[in-house]
């Protein structure tokens, strides 16, 4: 895919966010600030009866953080913790690569549009702290794996 198509997908879910203050049965709930940005994200996770997750977030702040929380909640509601350790592990993988790695589309669809935030180091927490404050929500919620 090409940058014009990343920034396009980023752009997109900043328009139409998904996910964005849905209710969910929330049995963990973390708050993050990106103080550098002005950037703030909750996500809350609860669990569907058949073990899945369910994701919901609200937050303020730039493009790149809030389009970022929106692909993570598209990506994470409806997996269960074992499906969403390896697309958490893998965000996590991209944001660090400074653009080095070739993302896995299968596993990170609309999230491997970020490889190109991460070649910037000021903006990588915009787009992880919707990623931190799930992982935090999930321990609080005891709805996690062993985070690698
Ligand atoms: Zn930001």
């Amino acid at each position: 895919m090409s940058e014009d198509l990343y920034q396009e997908i980023i752009l997109d879910h900043y328009k139409n966010p998904r996910g964005k203050e849905l209710s969910v049965a929330s049995r963990g709930q973390s708050h993050q600030v990106n103080p550098t940005c002005g950037d703030e994200v909750t996500v809350d996770v609860g669990l569907n009866t058949d073990g899945t997750l369910q994701v919901a977030y609200t937050g303020q702040g730039c493009s790149i953080s809030q389009a970022s929380a929106s692909v993570m909640s598209e990506l994470i509601n409806g997996k269960t913790p074992d499906q969403a350790a390896p697309i958490q592990t893998a965000f996590m993988e991209l944001m660090r690569s400074k653009g080095q790695i070739e993302p896995d589309e299968d596993l990170l669809e609309d999230a491997v549009a970020f490889i190109g935030v991460s070649k910037f180091p000021a903006r990588i927490k915009c787009a992880l702290i919707s990623w931190m404050a799930l992982a935090d929500s999930q321990i609080k919620a005891q709805l996690t794996t062993e985070m690698r």
